[in-house]
């Protein structure tokens, strides 16, 4: 390609919102110009990076014997009502009618599409095991769009979904679709962790994120500083805690604390590790019909995490209850404790089993309770409630858990039959019985990956793209077309370089060698070849973007450079 014809509009302007770099170089670089919130036309740069992703995806897909296929983008609701999820999906969901009233959405997810793909079409579990993808344009109509193409409203995903007759073929199946997704992100010259993910309330262990490794990254990940484990810290675990501080000694008795609220104020007024005292964390939990609080209660030294929460009441979404809400209902703030407590939905954290010597709210304004052992309780409700914190143990090794960042590309999920049971999607096992198809799903963020590239790979002057990413290996820049010798000399490196099949750009515009060079550094070529005044002895240089070398070689050796850093 030739610089003088391509349209890459580059400017020093960044768009007005943009914090992240990847949403100011992208919309500097010339890749991508939004249409509004969360919607971006692709530009031919941006394009050619994102053709480049899906290459690489299809070529490793094809490698598994998934088969691509192009499912319609607006689909009819009625399959959303059939599975249930109609509700659930709320107002992501961009729903319209046709001109003869029927409803359709734009498809968010294809999982009900894709049942309905199978559905009576394969009947026998000899026709099983089926893995069908696709690389399409998603709309989820996302309640705050932002991070340019990290969180659009549309944006472009690789959805894949697999059949089986059983979960062990299933197993098979999500192992080797793991192995693909790491091949991927390998090839693209990405630094991530598979992590465990939050299956939400459809349960399950089979659920395993893939996260770019980025300060930026809007997931926290749980990770041990000694072995493999990594977690969504939404599902993270810790080994029980193996440091124990010193327990209070006091008889059970209900104690005047006037003020005393915040687990903070009580450990201190007690002179007590607040892991001796419990937190009463009460939310209204929204369901898909109606809502009801439920307090939630975790030791004083953890936080509580919501998802984990969430889940553990089958809520779609969790908001705080306000003090006017829990009085309603006969609890002070501050005070809430589980004893003698029947007006409110409970569940406790996993680690308050049986504690002893605990410090607790009274239900009533100014007391607490003290030397209180947890085991008196009747029925209770036990979950998982809180989140992992930095230096707590691995579940697997013991080792130090620590924190980072992660940009979210891609979820795999082990569905079962969530979707073919409701949707009716069934075939005859080898006994002649028919069973719905056991389900695995998997989901890859493309044009998310392209922001994610330029998350980990930037500076301050703009893109780093990783070979298999750049929209162009090579930039040959002539310094100034006024020179003869250096434009024939460029020319004829463009041309073997194309020959040699390496996707090159001749930057051939008439303009001033600075601006020229910012555009490079700006759009993130990999490599640059200056052709310029050292051609009078024979010699071009080669700008590596990455490291910002210069590297002086003979004319005729730049080739054989260039293949050579390749590598
Ligand atoms: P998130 O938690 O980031 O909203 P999700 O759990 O809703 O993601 P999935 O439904 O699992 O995402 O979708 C599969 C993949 O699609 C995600 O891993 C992510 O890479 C990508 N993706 C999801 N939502 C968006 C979006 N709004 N913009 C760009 N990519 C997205
Ligand atoms: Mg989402």
């Amino acid at each position: 390609m030739r610089f003088s014809r391509a349209y890459i509009p580059t400017t020093k302007e960044s768009p007005k919102d943009a914090q992240l770099p990847s949403h100011i170089y992208l919309a500097r670089g010339g890749f991508v110009a939004q249409v509004a919130a969360g919607l971006y036309n692709f530009l031919p740069l941006g394009k050619r990076v994102l053709r480049k992703i899906e290459t690489i995806i299809n070529e490793e897909m094809a490698a598994c014997d998934a088969q691509e296929v192009d499912l319609s983008f607006v689909t009819p609701a009625e399959l959303w009502q059939e599975s249930g999820r109609i509700e659930k999906f709320g107002k992501e969901l961009l729903r319209f009618r046709d001109r003869k009233e029927n409803l359709f959405v734009l498809g968010p997810t294809h999982e009900e599409m894709m049942v309905s793909i199978v559905r009576n079409r394969v009947n026998s579990y000899k026709q099983l095991p089926l893995n069908l993808y696709q690389i399409k344009t998603k709309f989820r109509d996302e309640a705050r769009p932002r991070f340019g193409l990290m969180r659009g409203r549309e944006f472009v995903m690789k959805d894949g979904y697999s059949f089986h007759a059983s979960t062990d073929d299933l197993d098979r199946e999500f192992e080797a679709m793991e192995a693909a997704y790491k091949r991927i992100l390998e090839r693209l010259g990405l630094e991530f962790r598979i992590v465990e993910a939050d299956s939400g309330a459809i349960g399950g262990t089979g659920s395993k994120e893939l996260m770019v490794l980025a300060q930026s990254g809007e997931d926290t990940l749980a990770v041990c500083d000694t072995c493999e484990y990594g977690a969504n810290v939404e599902a993270a675990r810790r080994a029980q805690r193996s440091v124990i501080p010193e327990a209070p000694q006091a008889d059970f008795a209900r104690f005047k604390t006037p003020d005393v609220k915040s687990i903070e104020e009580l450990s201190h007024f007690f002179h007590i590790d607040p892991y001796y005292t419990l937190k009463a964390v009460v939310k209204r939990a929204v369901y898909t019909q109606g809502s009801e609080l439920v307090c939630f209660f975790i030791r004083g030294c953890d936080e509580l995490q919501e998802v984990k929460a969430r889940n553990s009441v089958g809520a779609i979404d969790l908001v705080d209850a306000s003090e006017a809400e829990l009085r309603e209902i006969g609890l002070v703030a501050g005070f809430v404790g589980p004893l003698d407590q029947d007006n409110i939905r409970m569940v406790m954290d996993n680690d308050t089993r049986n504690a002893s010597s605990m410090i607790c709210g009274a239900n009533e304004a100014d007391y607490h309770f003290v030397g209180v052992d947890l085991s008196v309780m009747g029925e209770v409700v036990f979950a998982d409630l809180v989140t992992v914190q930095e230096g707590d143990g691995c579940p697997h090794c013991g080792g130090k858990i620590l924190h980072t960042k992660g940009i979210e590309v891609g979820h795999i999920f082990k569905l079962g039959t969530v979707y073919s049971a409701p949707l009716k999607a069934e075939f005859l096992d080898e006994n002649g019985r028919s069973q719905p198809f056991i389900m695995g799903t998997y989901g890859m963020g493309v044009s998310r990956l392209v922001a994610a590239v330029i998350e980990q790979h930037h500076d301050d002057k703009g893109c780093i793209w990783t070979h298999a990413t750049a929209p162009y290996l090579v930039n040959v820049m002539i310094s100034n077309i006024k020179e003869e010798s250096h434009v024939a000399y460029a020319e004829e490196l463009y041309g073997t370089l194309q020959k040699k099949g390496i996707e090159t750009i001749l930057d051939d515009r008439k303009e001033r060698f600075g601006f020229k060079m910012s555009d490079a550094e700006l759009i993130g070529f990999p490599f640059t070849v200056i052709v310029g005044k050292e051609l009078a002895n024979g010699q071009a240089q080669i700008l590596i973007r990455k490291t910002k070398e210069i590297l002086t070689v003979d004319k005729d050796a730049v080739v054989s450079t260039l293949q050579g850093l390749m590598g």
